[in-house]
C-alpha cells in the first residue's frame, strides 16, 4: 500500500483510526439507564424518586451480558463507547473504499 496514492479523505480516515487505537479506550456495547427501588422502607425511592444506575450492555458470542458503571467511571465509559462507534464507522468507510478498488480492478 502506497500511502501517498490514497485520497485525502482516506488518509484522514486512517489517521483518525490510528489516533483512536493508540490514544483512546475503546468499548463495544450500548449504555442503558435503569431505575429501581432499593428496598429501604424510609428511602425517598418509595415516594417515586427512583435510584438510577448506568449499565453497559454487550452481546458476547451471542450471549448478552451487562456491567453496572460506577458514577466516577461514567465519563470514561461514555467516551470509550462513542470512540468505539466512531472507529467502526471509519473501518466501514475504509472497507467501502477498498470494495470500490476491487470492483474497478484498481490496485491503488
Ligand atoms: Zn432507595
Amino acid at each position: 500500500m502506497h500511502r501517498s496514492n490514497l485520497s485525502a479523505s482516506e488518509r484522514r480516515f486512517r489517521s483518525r483510526l490510528t489516533q483512536l487505537i493508540q490514544q483512546h479506550w475503546l468499548l463495544r456495547g450500548t449504555l442503558s439507564v435503569r431505575s429501581r427501588k432499593c428496598g429501604k422502607p424510609t428511602c425517598r425511592c418509595t415516594t417515586g424518586e427512583l435510584h438510577t444506575s448506568l449499565y453497559l450492555v454487550q452481546s458476547q458470542q451471542g450471549q448478552p451480558r451487562q456491567v453496572c458503571i460506577p458514577r466516577d467511571w461514567e465519563d470514561r465509559v461514555r467516551q470509550a463507547v462513542s470512540d468505539y462507534q466512531e472507529m467502526q464507522l471509519l473501518l466501514e468507510e475504509l472497507s467501502q473504499l477498498e470494495w470500490q478498488r476491487v470492483r474497478e480492478r484498481r490496485k491503488e
